[in-house]
């Protein structure tokens, strides 16, 4: 991280147009100040004005500094989309400390990978969620008795209800190259993959999401996907949302029923989702009225949308659609509101900064031209040179400080990126990620299975689904497998959706397991299975 920050001081880009100087907790503070009577959070039918935001996040941080929260902490933040989330997020990094943004999802084998790659010594999370009880997390954590502050927040109370909030200390300084969080890259068993993004190049990137949107104060910016979600933090996400004084209107689950009941409520204006979440708007659409009127951009990013849903969308003639890639670790691409059909159909736009690099090469990193198909390599003011504690980086970034994404991408004549598939591996099941390796791991361990494969099979609805090549003594079925890897605490989101029995694994000529030939026989064994029997996904195939 050291390096990370001598090199950007090194490269200037504190001298650019839209950086900012400032850290996210007092640039929040102050915008809740300049915009201070206008609505700045919707949630559970109350509205919170910006004043009154600004008051508590100050009694939140005041809170957490007296029950002994530390500048340079590391907090893992585990809250679902609430007023409590917005009031620790910012409230930590007033006093300094750093959040590590977990999805709700996450469980207690993933909360334990952050710990242990970041050394956190803090965790705040709700008492439960969506039928989840946060106490096994917590008891789990105190028996580990490395995260010596815990706050588990009542889903009925505030989280300054049961803070002492006299002020007694004093606010530390935080520079703008300081780590402001930590944000999630899937990871190994018990490892993290951790971003570092610092004040000043969040700022940044945020400032150029809104400006790419168009962003205006009297948007009404609908939070249907996790706050913690890069693209809803910043893109232009809830950040880029109070930065220009407009309204955060917070939907509790990930549900789009409750989203469209929201949208026809308050007249929301802005909305961001996954493709798979656009199909089934489309769909409920199409059976109920829903007056969608009000919404003015539509963002799509996080995974593929397929060209025939995106034209259904700018069918509606309802919003302007806009497509948006993103990584975590930094370049954010978007297409223009003022794109041309063709482009917003196809394309994921144009780097958001004039200072973003790509480079698009072939396996042995050479360079390829406009048009031709290769690895997407990043760096920018706002993409990261290191994970963070992280053993492994040079495999991540190369020697000249590109960040190496894993997608297949190529760029258009014109500059604009397409996205067209991936040089790693990753599943990405309705824009949540899943490192295969990781679940193989964990099932190489289930007793009577001798060997596994995990890969993405396509999937209509979610984009892709997660399939298990097993090869065993016995048959296995679906929920036995589903059922171990819950016992393990692994994220509900990565949990199989199929099996496929196998005698042996096949191999490529250098001996690694084919998983194209997986993907293939996956897709041939799911044809069979809904000709057969659906609801009994275990098959026995033979390659
Ligand atoms: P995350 O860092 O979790 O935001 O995930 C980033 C990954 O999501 C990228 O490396 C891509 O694989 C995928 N992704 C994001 N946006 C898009 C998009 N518009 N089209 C296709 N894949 C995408």
């Amino acid at each position: 991280y050291r390096r990370q920050r001598q090199m950007c001081i090194r490269d200037s880009y504190q001298l650019i147009d839209g950086w900012n100087k400032g850290n996210i907790a007092d640039e929040m503070l102050k915008w809740c100040e300049k915009f201070s009577d206008s609505a700045c959070v919707i949630y559970e039918n109350n509205i919170i004005t910006y004043s009154k935001i600004g008051e508590l996040i100050k009694k939140t941080s005041v809170g957490l500094l007296n029950k002994g929260f530390k500048p340079k902490d590391k907090v893992v933040l585990q809250l679902p989309n609430n007023i409590n989330f917005i009031l620790c997020f910012f409230g930590l990094m007033k006093i300094g400390a750093i959040p590590i943004m977990a999805l709700p999802a996450h469980r207690i084998n993933e909360i334990k990978g952050m710990v242990n790659t970041a050394k956190a010594t803090g965790y705040i999370c709700q008492n439960r969620y969506m039928g989840f009880e946060y106490s096994q997390i917590v008891n789990e954590l105190i028996t580990d008795d490395k995260v010596k502050n815990i706050i588990q927040i009542n889903d009925q109370e505030l989280i300054v209800d049961n803070l002492d909030i006299e002020e007694k200390s004093i606010f530390p300084y935080i520079d703008n190259l300081d780590i402001a969080f930590l944000s999630l890259s899937g990871g190994t068993t018990g490892m993290s993959k951790l971003i570092p993004r610092t004040h000043g190049d969040y700022l940044y990137d945020t400032e150029m999401s809104v400006r790419r949107c168009h962003f205006q104060s009297n948007d009404i910016y609908l939070a249907i996907l996790p706050l913690p979600h890069n693209f809803i933090l910043g893109h232009p996400g809830f950040l880029g949302t109070f930065s220009r004084g407009g309204t955060l209107l917070l939907s509790q689950y990930p549900d789009i029923n409750e989203g469209l009941e929201l949208i026809e409520k308050y007249k929301a204006t802005f909305l961001s989702m996954v493709p798979s979440m656009a199909k089934l708007m489309l769909e409920m659409l199409k059976e109920d009225e829903y007056d969608i009127s009000s919404l003015r951009v539509l963002q799509i990013g996080g995974a593929f949308l397929e060209e025939s849903v995106a034209q259904e969308l700018i069918d509606l003639k309802s919003f302007t659609l806009q497509q948006v890639f993103g990584v975590a670790e930094g370049l954010n691409t978007m297409t223009e509101l003022s794109d041309q059909e063709e482009i917003i159909r196809v394309f994921q736009g144009k780097p958001t900064s004039p200072y973003d690099e790509i480079k698009i090469v072939d396996e042995n990193g050479n360079f390829l031209n406009n048009g031709e198909s290769g690895e997407l390599l990043i760096k920018g003011p706002y993409t990261i040179r290191s994970y963070y504690n992280n053993p492994e980086n040079e495999k991540y970034f190369t020697k000249d400080g590109y960040y190496r994404t894993g997608d297949r991408a190529f760029l258009s004549k014109e500059g604009n990126l397409k996205i067209s598939g991936r040089v790693t591996e990753l599943i990405n099941k309705s824009g949540e990620k899943i490192i295969p390796s990781e679940l193989e791991s964990y099932l190489n361990k289930m007793e009577d299975i001798r060997d596994c494969a995990v890969v993405g099979l396509p999937d209509e609805n979610q984009g892709e689904v997660i399939g298990v090549f097993v090869v065993a003594d016995r048959k296995i079925e679906l929920f036995e497998v589903r059922e171990y890897l819950r016992k393990e605490s692994v994220a509900s989101f990565k949990l199989p959706d199929y099996i496929f029995m196998v005698d042996t694994l096949p191999l490529t000529k250098i001996g690694k397991v084919d998983k194209k030939r997986l993907v293939e026989v996956g897709k041939e064994g799911l044809l069979n299975l809904s000709l057969i029997h659906i609801s009994e996904p275990t098959r026995h195939l033979r390659i």
